[in-house]
């Protein structure tokens, strides 16, 4: 049965339908005793744990948001509550589903002709294949809408792909992996579902992360990998379409940065009430109590904030800036938030056993992936002021 989070505490849950408490009622409870237990032990052999990939794929986590797979009707604010459930337990394996149905799938959704659509959203959804997304660059992370140095040259029937790309999650075990590029022809960037057993492409493993160690990220060689023309993406022609992606995307971190947050403030809370330091509870003690007042007072804020980001997503209001703002201000709150929770747990803040190390460490990568603080803080200056200060 669906049960209120106590993190929750205004109550955004109670605007979900019994179907949708029903669905997350049951991807938390196969978090909490089948993933939840294993977690650590993944993060610190920095391996991922694919045993939980198709159960995950069973409890929906790839399919709700996209009309050819979703199995009832469902808002982008449960949606959000999803991101939230699966962060809450584990920022690698939010952020696996984060990739294989935010960007990998949604990248599809976007930029897939139907044909395209109806032959890879179903794999995807149902984790038959898992995708990868593939758009920053050993030399371009901020900069990828100016600054990408793959290529795709068009001969004949086919694409020939040339570059390299780094940081891409899921890439070390992806069957396909959408590669951005440039059109050397038009100058423009155009995406490829790239198949990883082309000829030519290479993935390999990153080594020694210190955040997100079971995620799995790669670096990618393309030398002369050909694709034919019907894995373009049919309605992906210049950056914009990419952007379009992100938008959705940034909204999902979003959501992920509560989850995290949330994941070590119940940490927290349960550490400071069961340990005793001055013959009492540290629960007991003022100062914790500050600590544990200001986390909740963030993780409201924030929830507030992307509850109403996912309803204008539903509303077709939202925009760039609307995302971009939340990622900043909910993952600048995380940050906050998983340190005052590590703090509550003195030394063993700082050992895996506790979990809240995890959390603390994983924020790092959170708050800088799908765009730096940075980067969104100035998509919000450029709604603000009508001028774009990037360059
Ligand atoms: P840089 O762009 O080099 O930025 C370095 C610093 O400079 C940042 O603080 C940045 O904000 C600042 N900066 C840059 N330009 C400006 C400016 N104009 N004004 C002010 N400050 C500026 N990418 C993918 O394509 N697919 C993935 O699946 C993927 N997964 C990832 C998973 C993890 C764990 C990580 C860490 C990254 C992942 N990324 C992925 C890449 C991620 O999106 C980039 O790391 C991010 O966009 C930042 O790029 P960068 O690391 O190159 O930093």
């Amino acid at each position: 049965a669906f049960e209120q989070l106590a993190a929750d505490f205004y109550g955004f849950e109670n605007e979900l339908t019994d179907q949708e408490k029903e669905a997350i009622a049951a991807l938390r409870a196969y978090l909490e005793t089948e993933v939840k237990p294993i977690v650590n032990e993944y993060w610190e052999r920095a391996e991922f744990p694919k045993q939980v990939i198709p159960e995950l794929h069973r409890l929906g986590v790839a399919s709700f948001a996209w009309d050819e797979t979703k199995p009832f009707d469902n808002s982008a604010v449960f949606r959000g509550f999803v991101a939230l459930e699966l962060a809450r337990v584990d920022g690698s394996v939010a952020t696996y589903v984060g990739v294989q149905n935010g960007l990998a799938a949604g990248t599809l959704s976007a930029c897939g002709s139907q044909e395209q659509k109806d032959e890879w959203l179903p794999k995807l959804a149902s984790g038959e294949i898992i995708g990868a997304f593939g758009l920053t660059e050993p030399l371009s992370g901020s900069d990828s809408a100016q600054g990408l140095r793959t290529t795709a040259e068009r001969q004949g029937d086919e694409w020939v792909i040339n570059g390299a790309k780094r940081w891409i999650g899921n890439a070390t075990f992806s069957d396909i992996t959408v590669i951005w590029a440039k059109d050397v022809a038009d100058g423009q960037v155009k995406g490829f579902i790239v198949p990883t057993e082309t000829p030519g492409y290479t993935a390999t493993k990153i080594e020694g992360k210190q955040a997100l160690r079971s995620v799995q990220n790669a670096d990618i060689t393309l030398e002369n990998v050909r694709v034919p023309e019907r894995l373009r993406l049919q309605n992906a022609n210049s950056f914009r379409d990419t952007a379009k992606v992100l938008r959705a995307t940034r909204a999902e971190v979003a959501w992920a940065a509560v989850g995290v947050a949330v994941g070590a403030y119940e940490a927290a809370v349960k550490y400071a009430s069961e340990r005793v330091q001055f013959g009492k509870p540290i629960a007991s003690h003022q100062l914790v109590q500050d600590l544990l007042a200001k986390s909740l007072a963030n993780i409201t804020a924030s929830l507030a904030l992307v509850v109403q980001v996912s309803r204008m997503l539903d509303a077709g209001t939202q925009r760039d800036e609307h995302s971009a703002l939340a990622k900043a201000f909910t993952t600048s709150r995380m940050r906050e938030t998983v340190a005052w929770a590590r703090e509550i747990f003195g030394g063993n803040g700082i050992v895996l056993d506790y979990d809240v190390t995890r959390f603390f460490n994983d924020a790092e990568a959170v708050y800088s992936y799908e765009g730096t603080r940075e980067m969104n803080t100035l998509i919000v200056g450029r709604a603000i002021t009508g001028v774009a200060a990037f360059v």
